[in-house]
Order: structure tokens, then C-alpha cells, then sequence
């Protein structure tokens, strides 16, 4: 299948526009839709509620839109699956997983460090669900003729270790493993082609990519999907239109952002790693990270995200946050202006800090989402907010 190129980028999911008689993508608001008949209504309610991807009417906007389905298309394409359904939020998308599994029992199995509200979620129960965090070389001996499905993150958030998929999809044997490649985006990786069952996104972040719609979405066969549609339907964590509208739109840009964010981020990362300010840099392909070798693999670049300890620890790590002037100090990731952020205080605080500290997350770790912007400008920036805080730290000594 083809990967994700620009041209993909700018057609996939307007194959209907012409015959619409329009260029833009078109934005249907409708929660309701007139029935021609009453047969036709039925038959078409029938239909949606039990996971079809379209039917001759769409009833009622909970049961199905034609933006949203048509920039499911184009997402399906990117991935190389045959469908994926798109959901309010990542968490609704992982949300709906767990629901759409359940037959195959209650039981997950999933690595750290992950997303922390991923971790949370699991963590927590509050789905009733049961967890084991394992290492992915025990992935084997973790599951269980109840496991409803193994959940990875890789890139893994925020120490961008990565895992093996295909390996993990071996020692799962016939229990789906979902790929959380939010960090990665289709541009960089396709977990479908190493035999991951679903794909999840949050298209919160790069998908996006502007900093305005919280969205997720979900990639997989045909099957797995008409599940996912028939927990949607039944629990409302649908995307609206209007998100939708502004993924698709955003869905041309993606590689060329992808790709400049991405040298930028390279440019960063040699830098960091030689200042004497900073202790470690964590990016795919770093001599001192795990899954070198994978790289090559099983992606198609390092990605745009990047983390470092800072040199003396929270303090110091906060004193930076605190001074960036051209950087966001934000959560989240993947928008076109560079973000900054602190996984031990903010992402990843609703997971233990015994937890934290034994997935690798130090106190003085910052997570660096580059955006699109000059790479001198944005070094002048992080080099004034390192020196204010070695300063800083000197004075108190
Ligand atoms: C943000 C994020 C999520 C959650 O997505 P939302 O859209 O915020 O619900 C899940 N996984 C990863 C890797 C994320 O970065």
C-alpha cells in the first residue's frame, strides 16, 4: 500500500468533491437527517447501529457524518488500514477500544511509560478493567486467555524509547496489539504494516497540528471497526464535524510539517546533547537509547518531540519553563509553534511518582515539542532560559 506523500496528503478522503460540485471540504452541521421513507430510515438505522461504515441515510448525526467519515477515509488510507473511526478525544478512542474488546475479557496488558492519562485510565479501573505493566520482553508471560488487547506507545512518552512492534505483536500471538503513534504520525510510522490489529491517535497533536481541536482516532480492519462504530453510536464520544473539518484540512500540511519540525528538532538535539547544562538527551537514534536498530525498521525518522534533563534537577528544570520567552510553556504537543513541558509536574503527575521514577522520568526532565520556527531563534531562547537557571543555581550555592 502506499505510504502517506503529498499527494495522498491532498486528495485522500475528497474523492466525492467533484461529483459534490465543490473544492472545499463541504461542512454538514445536520444532527438530523429527513427520511425519504420510512423503510429506508429503518433500514438505514438498522445498519449504523450495528457498525456500518455508511448507509443510504444517516438518521441522526450521533449515527454518522459525511465529513467526519470522509477524513476517516483519508486517515484509513495514511495508515495503510481498510477503516478507522474517529472519536472526541484520544481517551474517548482508547475508551471505545477497551468497550469494543471487552467479549475477549477485562484483562490489559501495556508498557511504560506511556501517556499518563493512558496510564491513569488503566491504572485507575474506572472502566473495570484489570492491568499488568510489564517490560516489553515479558509481554509473553503477561498475557492471558482473558487479555482483551496489548497497548504499547512508541515512540514512548516522554522518553521516546521505542518498541519493537512486530516483536510485540509475536509475543501476543491471536490477542490484538494497539499502537498508541500519536508521536510518530503515519508520515513516520505505519504500526499496521508490523501487524498491530489498531492504531491510535491523538489528533489532538500533530494530526491537528494548529493547537485547536482535541480529537482521536482509531485505525484498523473493517472489523475491529464496525465494534468501534457500534460503541460510538452507543456512547457519544463522537467527533464533530467542525473537528473534523479542521483535521482534514490540516491533512496536506502534515509530512511538510512533519519533515521541517523534524529537522529542527535534529538540529536541537545535536546541540543539546554537547551543552554542558544538560545531562542526557532522549530522541530516537541517540547512541545511549534503547531501540537504536529499530529506528531504521520500523520508522521513517526521528520525530519531532525530544527530551533532556536539565543539570541540577526540578529547580533548575522549572527556572527554564519559567524563563522561554519564544517557546510555549504548555502541555501538549505537536502544534506549529514550539512547546515546553515539565512530565514529572504536569503530563505525567497522575501517575505514582514511584512509578514515574522507575519508567525513567527524572525531576529534572523537560519534554520539548518542536514546532515550525527558526532554528537559531528558538536555540537563543533555550540558551538564555539554561544559563538564567545555571545562574540561578549558582547563587543559591
Ligand atoms: C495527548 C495524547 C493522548 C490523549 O489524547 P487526547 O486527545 O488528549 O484525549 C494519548 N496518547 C498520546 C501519546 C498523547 O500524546
Amino acid at each position: 500500500m502506499d505510504k502517506l506523500n503529498h499527494t495522498m496528503g491532498v486528495h485522500a478522503g475528497r474523492e466525492d468533491l467533484r461529483e459534490l460540485g465543490v473544492h472545499a471540504l463541504p461542512l454538514d452541521m445536520s444532527t438530523t437527517y429527513p427520511v425519504a421513507s420510512l423503510e429506508q430510515g429503518t433500514q438505514s438505522l438498522d445498519e449504523l447501529v450495528a457498525g456500518k461504515s455508511e448507509a443510504d441515510n444517516p438518521v441522526y448525526a450521533r449515527l454518522f457524518n459525511p465529513g467526519v467519515a470522509r477524513y476517516e477515509k483519508a486517515l484509513a488510507a495514511a495508515e495503510g488500514a481498510q477503516a478507522a473511526v474517529a472519536f472526541s478525544s484520544g481517551m474517548a478512542a482508547l475508551t471505545a477500544a477497551v468497550l469494543a474488546t471487552r467479549e475477549r475479557g477485562n484483562h490489559i496488558v501495556a508498557v511504560r511509560p506511556i501517556y499518563g492519562t493512558t496510564d491513569h485510565l488503566l491504572t485507575s479501573g474506572l472502566l473495570g478493567n484489570d492491568i499488568s505493566w510489564v517490560e516489553p520482553h515479558a509481554i509473553a508471560d503477561a498475557v492471558r486467555d482473558d487479555t482483551a488487547f496489548v497497548l504499547i506507545e512508541t515512540p514512548g512518552n516522554p522518553t521516546l524509547e521505542l518498541i519493537d512492534i512486530a516483536d510485540v505483536v509475536a509475543q501476543s500471538g491471536d490477542v490484538p496489539v494497539i499502537v498508541d503513534s500519536t508521536f510518530a504520525t503515519p508520515v513516520l510510522q505505519r504500526p499496521i504494516e508490523h501487524g498491530a490489529a489498531m492504531v491510535m491517535h491523538s489528533a489532538t497533536k500533530f494530526l491537528g497540528g494548529h493547537g485547536d481541536v482535541i480529537a482521536g482516532i482509531m485505525a484498523c480492519s473493517e472489523e475491529w471497526a464496525a465494534k468501534l462504530r457500534q460503541v460510538r453510536v452507543a456512547t457519544g464520544a463522537l467527533l464533530h464535524p467542525w473537528a473534523a473539518y479542521l483535521l482534514h484540512r490540516s491533512l496536506p500540511t502534515l509530512k511538510l510539517r512533519i519533515e521541517r519540525a523534524q529537522a529542527v528538532a535534529g538540529e536541537l538535539v545535536r546541540r543539546l546533547a554537547d551543552d554542558p547544562r544538560v545531562e542526557r538527551v532522549y530522541y530516537p537514534g541517540l547512541d545511549d537509547q534503547d531501540g537504536k536498530d529499530l529506528l531504521e525498521r520500523q520508522m521513517d525518522g526521528p520525530g519531532c518531540v525530544l527530551s533532556f534533563d536539565v543539570v541540577g534537577g526540578y529547580a533548575n528544570a522549572a527556572e527554564v519553563i519559567s524563563r522561554v520567552r519564544l517557546m510555549t510553556p504548555a502541555v501538549s504537543l505537536g502544534s506549529v509553534d514550539t512547546l515546553i513541558q515539565h512530565p514529572a509536574g504536569l503530563t505525567h503527575r497522575v501517575v505514582d511518582e514511584n512509578d514515574r521514577a522507575d519508567c525513567g522520568i527524572r525531576e529534572g526532565l523537560l519534554r520539548l515539542s518542536v514546532g515550525l520556527e527558526e532554528v537559531e531563534d528558538l536555540w537563543a531562547d533555550l540558551d538564555q532560559a539554561l544559563s538564567a537557571a545555571g545562574q540561578n543555581r549558582s547563587q543559591a550555592a
